[in-house]
This record gives C-alpha cells, sequence and structure tokens, in this order.
C-alpha cells in the first residue's frame, strides 16, 4: 500500500484533467485497481458513466446507501505538463491537483482500505466523481438523481481553509443570459430600427440595483457581468444584444428571491435564460457538525472555526436531497495556479479525522 503523499504523487501523474475523458477513465481504473490489490476482501465497486464521464463508487457494504461516504472529485483543472510531475519542498506537496484535491483524495481512498479491512462491519462509502471543475452535473448530480446514491453522512474534503475549520455555507449560482430582441437597419437612421444595446443596459441596471453590497467582501450574495455579445458592424444598429450574469447566492431564501426578480423581466423583447443551483447551508449545532468539530479538536488541540466560503462544491446537489455534508479541507495554496501545494502534515490528519469521524459516528448514531 502506498503512503498517502506517494498514492497522491501517482494521481497527479495520470493528469485528471476535467476535459479529459480518456485520462479520467484511467484514474477511475488505477484507483479501482489499487483498492482491489490492497482491500483484504472485495468491496462493492461500480465505475458509473454518464456522458463519457465516469464516477467511481465503493462500499463496503451497501454500494448505493453508505452511513458515512468519502467524498473526493479526481479532476483536475488544466495546467501545463510540467505541473503535473509533483514534487516535495519541506512539508508541503507541490503539483497540480495536490491540494484541490487529489491529497485529500489519497488519504480518502487509503481511509477506506484501511477501516474496510481492520472493520468489514461498518457500512463505508467512497465517491469518486470526475467533473466538479466543470460544474458536476455528469458526476455528482447524475449519480443522486439517476443512480439513486443516497450516503447517510458525507465528508468533503473540497475546502482550502484548513483542517481547523468547519464549512457551514457555500454560495449557490445563478447565471442568466439577458437577450434583447430589436429590428437592424442602418444605424445613420436609427428611427427606421429599433436599438436592442440600450434596453440591455436598462435590464442590467434595474437588476444590479438589487446587490447594493456587491463590492463588500462580506457574505452577500453578488452580481458580475461576464460576457457581452451584441452588433455585427461599426454602422448597423444590431437585432440582438446578449449580456451573461454569473450572480452567487448567499442562502436559499435570496436565491428564490433573485430568481423572483430576473423572471419578472421576461417580456416579449426580453429573454433570460438560467443555469442555476442553490447556495450549500448546514445549521452550525447539526448533530454530524459536532461530532466533526469535536473530533477535529481532540485531533489538532486547537479551536476549530465555523465558517462560510464564497465559492461553491458539489455540496450543492446533496445539500439538494438534504443529505449533510461536513466540508473541510487541508491547508493548501495557489488553488488551481501554476505550483499548486498541499500541506503534507494535513493530508495525513485527514485520514486520521475521517478514521475516527466514521467509528464514532457508527457507534454514535448507528449502534
Ligand atoms: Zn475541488
Amino acid at each position: 500500500m502506498l503512503s498517502n503523499v506517494n498514492l497522491c504523487i501517482e494521481l497527479i501523474k495520470l493528469k485528471p484533467i476535467s476535459s479529459q475523458q480518456d485520462n479520467l477513465s484511467k484514474i477511475c481504473d488505477f484507483v479501482s485497481e489499487y483498492i482491489q490489490k490492497n482491500c483484504h476482501q472485495l468491496p462493492k465497486i461500480q465505475k458509473i458513466i454518464h456522458k463519457q464521464y465516469p464516477s467511481l463508487i465503493v462500499g463496503s457494504q451497501n454500494l448505493l446507501n453508505p452511513s458515512v461516504c468519502l467524498y473526493a472529485h479526481l479532476d483536475v483543472v488544466d495546467a501545463s505538463l510540467e505541473q503535473f510531475e509533483a514534487k516535495i519542498e519541506d512539508n508541503w506537496l507541490i503539483g497540480r491537483g495536490s491540494g484541490d484535491m487529489l491529497g485529500a483524495a489519497a488519504a480518502s481512498i487509503n481511509t477506506f482500505i484501511k477501516l474496510f479491512n481492520k472493520n468489514p462491519n461498518l457500512n463505508i462509502g467512497l465517491f469518486l466523481p470526475c467533473d466538479e471543475e466543470i460544474g458536476g452535473s455528469h458526476g455528482t448530480k447524475h449519480c443522486l438523481e439517476s443512480f439513486k446514491y443516497n450516503p447517510e453522512s458525507v465528508l468533503m474534503p473540497d475546502s482550502g481553509s484548513g483542517l481547523d475549520k468547519i464549512v457551514i455555507g457555500q454560495k449557490g449560482f445563478i447565471v442568466a443570459t439577458i437577450s434583447c430582441k430589436g429590428f437592424s437597419c442602418h444605424s445613420s437612421r436609427p428611427w427606421e430600427g429599433k436599438n436592442p444595446i440600450p434596453k440591455l443596459i436598462e435590464v442590467f441596471h434595474n437588476i444590479q440595483k438589487e446587490f447594493p453590497n456587491n463590492q463588500n467582501s462580506d457574505y452577500h450574495s453578488t452580481i458580475a457581468p461576464t460576457q457581452i455579445h451584441s452588433g455585427e458592424s461599426v454602422n448597423q444598429i444590431p437585432n440582438q444584444a446578449k449580456l451573461t450574469l454569473d450572480i452567487r447566492t448567499c442562502s436559499s431564501k435570496e436565491h428564490n428571491n433573485i430568481l423572483n426578480i430576473l423572471n419578472k423581466y421576461h417580456s416579449e423583447t426580453v429573454k433570460i435564460d438560467i443555469f442555476e443551483s442553490p447556495a450549500f447551508n448546514i445549521s452550525s449545532g447539526h448533530p454530524h457538525i459536532d461530532l466533526a468539530k469535536e473530533m477535529l479538536n481532540k485531533l489538532l488541540n486547537t479551536e476549530i472555526a465555523i465558517i462560510k466560503e464564497h465559492g461553491g462544491s458539489d455540496a450543492r446537489y446533496f445539500q439538494k436531497k438534504a443529505i449533510p455534508c461536513i466540508i473541510n479541507g487541508i491547508k493548501k495554496e495557489n488553488s488551481h495556479g501554476n505550483n499548486e501545494k498541499a500541506y503534507i502534515p494535513e493530508i495525513d490528519q485527514y485520514e486520521e479525522f475521517a478514521t475516527e469521524y466514521i467509528q464514532k459516528y457508527h457507534e454514535k448514531f448507528i449502534n
């Protein structure tokens, strides 16, 4: 069996970039073989493929309904070739995906194998989707909705804040594309046509007014126009103008509010296409959060902070099915950038935490 760090180095070598389905398939096969080689008895394993995106699901007892699921996405964002040759400097593992989240994935895989070998009666799952970095709809969403994957509790070390923090809020998103219809004519005679650009600007200004705290870094809902398209030629009134907005919402209530506001703008000339997913929220007093806090506090011998994050994760899909997620993560730097790095002692501490949590979970909530 490999150490967490050496397993992580092997995973990085496989270059599991979200857009390269062949590599994603290879990493799932590699992990599947690694698990079968190192488990004393055969666990249940299934590789699910949806629209060419694989997810690997492993279960000690019950493939679809484990008590605790160890979640880790195996895909990473693109990087230059040398970023896939991981190296160790001081206490840091440097390489694409070391922090997000192949380090934690390696620790989760080894946790599963060791716990399964020690106590095959624990009902544990390992869930390894491969499209989190591009939205998670072919991996987590598909497995939960169509494949009926339904764990009771999820450990998700996909945050970068360090092991001494637990995340109880992550923002939802609404990608809204506003299209305004006009009527084309020569721009020297604007009265002969209908220019959609002023209308688009007016609609955007009105929507933007709903986000008074947009420039404030506190935990608010935000709006950012990210793409704009209109016009073919300098002397022609265009017949269409389009603007895409990236909206991040801080609670389900605000999320629904904003959807209602956007829907009010639909008319004969204004169309709004929406792609959305709600915010993730779990109560800070949830018993699973309490247990995780207690375990981390003992392990790290420090106060555990409860925080909210601006980014999102696959937790949004678990939230939709009311499956509680414990989101934490190992300390990392330069996520998605060059020389991404993960703090090695926390990779190993994550294994200790997950092992303790799963055992205590079975004692406390099952037996
Ligand atoms: Zn991630």
